[in-house]
C-alpha cells in the first residue's frame, strides 16, 4: 500500500482541473487514477456525429487556451486530444487504465483507495468520476419482451444504423433533443417524454445558468440526489432547432413495451424498430459505498465540493459542478480545501 497526500479518481474535466490546482497549491504527492484507456473523460466515448460545433461549449481548462478546432470535427476526437495535451503540458500524474473499486476508512486518518490489488492510503481524495459509466434505464413492463433494438445514449454510435427505421426517442434532456435532431434526418422518429415538452421563450442567459446551479446546489446541500440541468432550467433550443423539434410527432410516456413496440394505457399502440432511451445518467459513485455516505434523501450531503460526513473527501463534477465550467471551479475549490486540510493536520502533528 502506498501512502500519499491525495488521490484524484477520474481524469475528465473535473479530475484534470483538480490535479492542476493540487499542483498549483504545491501538493505534488498525488495520483490521478482513470479507468479509461486514454485521455478524454466522457468525451472520449461520445458518438462520432456529435460535432464540436453542435455541443453547448467546452470551457477552457484552467491555465490553458480554449479548444481551437474545426467545428465539423467529432467533439470526442477534439476534446480527447485537448485533454491529452493538457495532461502532457502540466505533467499531471495520471495512471490508466485503473478502475477504482472501493474507497474505505483506513488507519492513521487515511482513506484507502483500492483498484484490484493496488492500494493507496490517502490523506484526501477528490472523486471526479462523472456519470457516463452509469447510464440510467427506467423500468417499464414488457421491456424484456421487445424484439427490436433498445439502446441508451451511452451506446449510440451512428445515425446511419437507423436509416429508414421507425423509432422512438425517450427523454427530455439536451442529449435527447440533440439526438432527435440528428435521427429525424434519416428515420421516422416519435418523441416521447413524461410531460409535454415546453420550451422556454427567453434567450438562455448566464443568469438562467446561475439560477439552475443554485437550485441544484440547494438540493445536494440537503442530501437530495442532484437533478439534471434541463429539469431545472426547462428546455431551450435555438429557434430553427426548436421549430424542428416541435414539428416531430410527440406522445406521452407509454404504459408498457410489447414485442413489436409500445402500448399506452388507453390500449393504443405504436410499432417501432428501435427505442433509444435518452434518459440520462446517474453519478458514478458505487466505489464510495463502503463509506456509508448516503443521506436519507438518497443523495450525499455536500458543502460546496466537500462531503459533510467525510471532510477528507471531495466530489468534483457532482451536482452543481456537472458542467465543464462547474468542473473547473470544483477542482479549484477541492484542491484549495485539501491544501488547508493537509496543512492543518501537519500543524497538529508538529
Ligand atoms: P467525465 O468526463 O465523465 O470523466 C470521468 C472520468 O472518470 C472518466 O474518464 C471515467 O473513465 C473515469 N471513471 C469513472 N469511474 C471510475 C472509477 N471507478 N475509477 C477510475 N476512473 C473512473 N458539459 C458542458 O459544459 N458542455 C457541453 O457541451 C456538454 N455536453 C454534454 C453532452 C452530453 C451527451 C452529456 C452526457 C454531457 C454533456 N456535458 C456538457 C456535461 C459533461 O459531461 C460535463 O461537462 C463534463 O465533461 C463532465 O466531466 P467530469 O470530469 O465530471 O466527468
Amino acid at each position: 500500500m502506498r501512502e500519499i497526500d491525495a488521490v484524484v479518481i477520474g481524469a475528465g474535466q473535473a479530475g484534470l482541473s483538480s490535479a492542476y490546482y493540487l499542483q498549483h497549491y504545491g501538493i505534488d504527492d498525488y495520483v490521478m487514477l482513470d479507468s479509461a484507456d486514454g485521455a478524454g473523460g466522457a468525451w472520449r466515448h461520445r458518438w462520432p456525429s456529435l460535432r464540436l460545433g453542435k455541443v453547448n461549449g467546452i470551457y477552457p481548462l484552467p491555465g490553458f487556451p480554449p479548444v481551437d478546432a474545426d467545428a465539423d470535427l467529432p467533439a470526442s476526437q477534439v476534446v480527447s486530444e485537448y485533454y491529452a495535451s493538457y495532461e502532457r503540458h502540466y505533467g499531471l500524474h495520471v495512471i490508466r487504465p485503473v478502475e477504482v473499486t472501493s474507497v474505505e476508512y483506513g488507519h492513521d486518518d487515511r482513506l484507502v483507495v483500492s483498484a484490484g490489488a493496488d492500494r493507496w492510503a490517502a490523506r484526501a481524495v477528490i472523486n471526479a468520476t462523472g456519470t457516463w459509466t452509469r447510464p440510467f434505464w427506467p423500468y417499464y413492463p414488457g421491456m424484456a419482451s421487445f424484439e427490436g433494438r433498445q439502446l441508451h445514449t451511452a451506446d449510440f454510435r451512428d445515425v446511419e444504423e437507423f436509416r429508414g427505421q421507425k423509432m422512438i426517442v425517450v427523454g427530455a434532456g439536451s442529449s435527447a433533443t440533440g439526438l432527435l435532431l440528428e435521427l429525424s434526418e434519416v428515420a421516422d422518429v416519435t418523441w416521447i417524454t413524461r410531460r409535454e415538452p415546453v420550451f422556454r421563450d427567453d434567450e438562455f442567459s448566464e443568469n438562467i445558468g446561475r439560477e439552475a446551479v443554485a437550485k441544484v446546489d440547494e438540493r445536494v446541500r440537503a442530501g437530495l440526489p442532484p437533478l439534471s440541468v434541463v429539469s431545472v432550467t426547462g428546455l431551450w433550443a435555438p429557434p430553427r432547432q426548436r421549430a424542428r423539434l416541435e414539428s416531430l410527432p410527440w406522445r406521452p410516456i407509454f404504459h408498457e413495451l410489447t414485442p413489436r413496440g409500445v402500448r399506452w394505457s388507453d390500449g393504443s399502440e405504436l410499432e417501432v424498430d428501435a427505442i433509444l432511451w435518452a434518459t440520462g445518467f446517474r453519478a458514478a459513485l458505487d466505489h464510495l459505498t463502503p463509506l456509508g455516505l448516503r443521506a436519507p434523501g438518497g443523495g450525499i450531503v455536500m458543502d460546496g465540493t466537500r462531503v459533510v460526513a467525510e471532510p477528507r473527501l471531495h466530489l468534483a463534477g457532482y451536482g452543481p459542478s456537472a458542467s465543464t465550467v462547474g468542473a473547473n471551479r470544483a477542482g479549484r475549490q477541492a484542491a484549495r480545501e485539501i491544501r488547508a486540510l493537509l496543512s492543518s493536520s501537519e500543524l497538529v502533528a508538529s
